[in-house]
């Protein structure tokens, strides 16, 4: 045993015990696994060198933010700070603003300015117990501008105290280079950006934006199609704005999750269900749009849909790099439960990552990912906001202190 984490009250999230909290527990790590995890008489920490007394406080497993888009550069603050004059939308847009003013800033952009921005970001999201994240490209839309993204966003995962599972989004909005001819795009990430992110190992997953401002379901599935012959997996914004039938087509194809899904009817909700894909819900961008439509959260429920909750941070719908504040816009909007929260941003993000296996759990064998809070009940993790009380975090195996906080 390298390290023995004791006096601490855990939250397993390992199905056994649920959202139950275990007092008196202790953790032992072996290199970057957890050995043992359970309550302090079944286990003897004499004659162990490290052993960190964490003085009663709560431990959960290291948080997962499962959808972001970290990396990209440009501002978007002065575009809303326009429309807030009543500046109508068209002449922004018309003026160079919107997605595209951050795909012109992106592929100005060198990689190591990329990257400096996207730390920067991932530091609020590590002061929220984060400890995985995944980063999707998009921004880019040429081969060169999206192989960059994604190498960003591998670079970032090479830090020691972050996780992070990258996602080519190649198919996220029309390039103008495309303008008039949106097939012979999605020809072209078929044929050359999939294979070559993939030759290069830059990419986990494929995700697509499946909307009427974005690409068709059959587009989409043509995307898919290309993204399992090079064994990457699958995922999908789908019925954020409409309902076109892009959860369901995804579902059927294998994808780990779909993604926003407020337009998501009954037969969407029975293909997840059928095809045990995860629902991730995105609450973030249903504020910043002030959306009315709301996730068919009860449906969901009633199908037993593992739901994961991410920030989608983002410089046009979601600029706020904290799961926390997700996880409470979940129980204020969405009416989720901080049960159901907490399991959204660990075993359920882990699930729509692909990731079950091995993270977002406490228990022998998982990675030692932990996230340590100066915190007596798991339902402040969804209540507060603002305030850190982030003790600590562990990544595969080694422990991360976060200075600010005091008890
Ligand atoms: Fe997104």
């Amino acid at each position: 045993m390298d390290r023995v984490l004791t006096n601490i009250n855990m939250i397993t999230l390992d199905g056994d015990t649920g959202y139950q909290v275990i007092n008196d527990a202790m953790i032992g790590i072996e290199k970057d696994r957890i050995a043992f995890a359970g309550h302090k008489e079944h286990f003897d920490c004499h004659g162990h060198p490290d052993v960190v007394d964490c003085q009663g406080a709560l431990v959960t497993p290291g948080l997962i933010d499962c959808h972001t888009h970290l990396v990209f550069a440009g501002n978007r603050a002065t575009e809303f700070e326009q429309r807030l004059n009543g500046v109508p939308y068209e002449e922004i847009a018309k003026a160079g603003g919107g997605i595209l003013s951050t795909v012109k800033a992106t592929r100005e952009a060198s990689e190591d300015t990329l990257y400096r921005l996207a730390r920067q970001r991932l530091q609020g999201l590590k002061n929220d117990g984060v400890t995985t994240v995944e980063i999707k490209s998009g921004y880019g839309l040429t081969l060169d501008d999206e192989l960059k993204m994604l190498r960003v966003a591998r670079r970032i995962g090479e830090m020691p105290d972050i996780n992070v599972s990258t996602t080519l989004l190649a198919a996220h909005a029309l390039p103008p280079e495309y303008s008039d001819d949106p097939n012979s795009y999605i020809q072209f990430v078929c044929d050359e950006i999939i294979p070559a992110a993939a030759q290069e190992n830059l990419a986990d997953a494929v995700d697509v934006f499946c909307e009427g401002i974005g690409f068709s379901t059959q587009q989409c599935q043509q995307v898919f199609r290309a993204a399992q012959k090079h064994g990457l997996a699958l995922k999908g914004h789908t019925e954020q704005l409409s309902n076109l039938g892009g959860s369901a087509m995804a579902a059927r194809m294998g994808a780990l999750s779909v993604d926003h899904i407020e337009y998501l009817d009954n037969e969407g909700v029975a293909a997840l269900a059928a095809c045990g894909t995860v629902a991730t819900l995105l609450p973030g961008a249903f504020y910043f749009l002030r959306e009315n439509q709301m996730p068919p959260i009860d449906q969901l429920r009633q199908l037993n849909v593992p739901m994961a909750i991410a920030t989608d941070f983002n410089p046009g719908t979601s600029p706020i790099a904290s799961i926390r504040t997700m996880m409470n816009m979940a129980c204020t909007f969405f009416r989720m439960t901080p049960e159901e929260c907490l399991q959204g941003v660990t075993t359920n993000a882990a699930q729509a990552l692909g990731m079950s296996e091995f993270r977002g759990q406490i228990r022998e064998g998982m990675q030692a990912d932990l996230a340590i809070w100066n915190l007596s009940h798991p339902a402040e993790l969804s209540y507060r906001i603002g305030v850190p009380d982030l003790k600590a975090r562990v990544v595969n195996g080694d422990l991360f202190i976060h200075q600010h906080s005091e008890r």
